[in-house]
């Protein structure tokens, strides 16, 4: 009876700790669509989590990457930081998860766990560097990481999240880029009641940077070029909306902001936006568009005002924002795709068409 049971729980645990053969998207080439491509996933090691993918948000940065917008792709590359799923094996040393638990892993998979910036909780800004979900190197030098465009993910537990069981999935994933990267700076930069604030950009980071910051109290105003996106502005939370285009409305904000939140990811004037700060107004950036910023000194010197820049969120700020999504009932707006159309939605994305993040549904690979 006893080697009978062994000889199960070997079984199991031989199952268990197989490298697995798992399906994926990828772009083989800056110029080539995405398309099926296989991945191997690690063995699990004791602190490991084996995630199922259930959904995977797509951010601009996929497309950037996918494209080396960034010159620093590495192919094939198989984006998707946005990963919401159901835990299917534990490692022997994992505490805050079991089979069956729902989890999230955003933008990074490891660090250092040592540095200052490690141990104060900003692993984004390990001094070693960080290592992120995807298209970057994994620290044994076992070769590069894949990211969610795929059906399963193993990473180490402090890199995964809890995901509150009272919102719908598909919705929750964009938080785990899109919503830490707007939350992390309005808290960092103590963003609330009485503040105007101006969330340029709306995408996917823009919607959920108007939601986020009029849940905190501030004042909101949508600064698009998109004339269509009126409309949602209002419905999203925006309590003004201005049309960057429009010369009597740009006029009606000039030093009108304490703080401006920057999400496009396309080439554009800093300065334009810089002048809308108030006297000590900050502007931060958190779009990365491939060409660099030209600000004058004094277009900041001028109003004392601050240019800055944000990344992503550390792992506790990114369960702090996970927690106070569920309580606020904030989640993203989003279009289920197939992963069969990710080439489209990136088409699609670039003109703006996208209310107001795809979300692959992982069921379609
Ligand atoms: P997105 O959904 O495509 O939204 C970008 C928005 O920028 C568009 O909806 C559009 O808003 C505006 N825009 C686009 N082209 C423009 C142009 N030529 N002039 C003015 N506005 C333009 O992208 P996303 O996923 O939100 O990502 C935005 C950027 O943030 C990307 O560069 C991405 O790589 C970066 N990002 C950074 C971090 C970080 O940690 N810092 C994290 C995630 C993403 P309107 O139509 O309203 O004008
Ligand atoms: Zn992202
Ligand atoms: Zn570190």
């Amino acid at each position: 009876m006893i080697s009978v049971a062994n000889h199960f729980l070997y079984f199991i645990f031989e199952k268990i700790n197989k490298m697995s053969n798992v399906n994926a998207y990828a772009a083989q080439a800056a110029d080539s669509p995405l398309g099926p491509h296989q991945i191997t996933r690690r063995e699990l090691r004791p602190n490991d989590v084996h995630i199922e993918i259930l959904y995977c948000g797509v951010c601009h940065s996929d497309l950037h990457t996918a494209r080396n917008e960034w010159a620093n792709t590495t192919y094939p590359v198989v984006p998707g930081h946005e990963i919401v799923g159901r835990v299917m094996a534990v490692g022997s040393d994992v505490k805050k998860f079991k089979e069956g638990d729902l989890a999230g892993i955003g933008c990074l998979v490891d660090s250092c766990r040592e540095c200052e910036n490690c141990k104060a909780g900003l692993e984004q800004f390990c001094l070693e560097g960080c290592t992120g979900t995807y298209n970057n190197p994994e620290r044994d030098g076992s070769g590069m990481t894949y990211g969610g465009y795929s059906k399963e993910i193993v990473a180490r537990e402090e890199f995964v999240m809890k995901i509150p069981g009272n919102l719908p999935l598909e919705a929750v994933a964009p938080l785990l880029c899109a919503g830490i990267t707007t939350y992390s700076p309005l808290r960092h930069w103590k963003v609330g009641k009485g503040d105007k604030v101006g969330i340029l950009g709306l995408g996917g980071l823009g919607h959920m940077g108007v939601k986020l910051a009029a849940s905190m109290g501030a004042e909101v105003t949508m600064l698009s070029h998109s004339p269509s996106k009126k409309e949602d502005a209002t419905k999203l939370g925006a309590h003004k909306f201005v049309l960057t285009s429009d010369e009597e409305q740009v006029k009606g904000v000039q030093h009108y902001f304490d703080f401006i939140l920057d999400t496009v990811s396309a080439e554009h004037d800093y300065n334009f936006y810089l002048s809308m700060l108030k006297t000590d107004g900050v502007m931060v950036c958190v779009g990365v568009p491939p060409t660099p910023a030209q600000i004058p000194a004094m277009n900041l010197i001028f109003g004392r005002k601050s240019f800055a820049g944000s990344l992503i969120g550390g792992l506790p700020e990114t369960q702090e924002m996970l927690d106070y999504c569920a309580e606020h009932n904030i989640v993203s707006d989003v279009e289920v795709i197939k992963i069969s159309e990710i080439n489209e939605a990136y088409e699609r994305m670039l003109k703006g068409d996208v209310r107001y993040r795809f979300v692959i549904d992982m069921a379609s690979l």
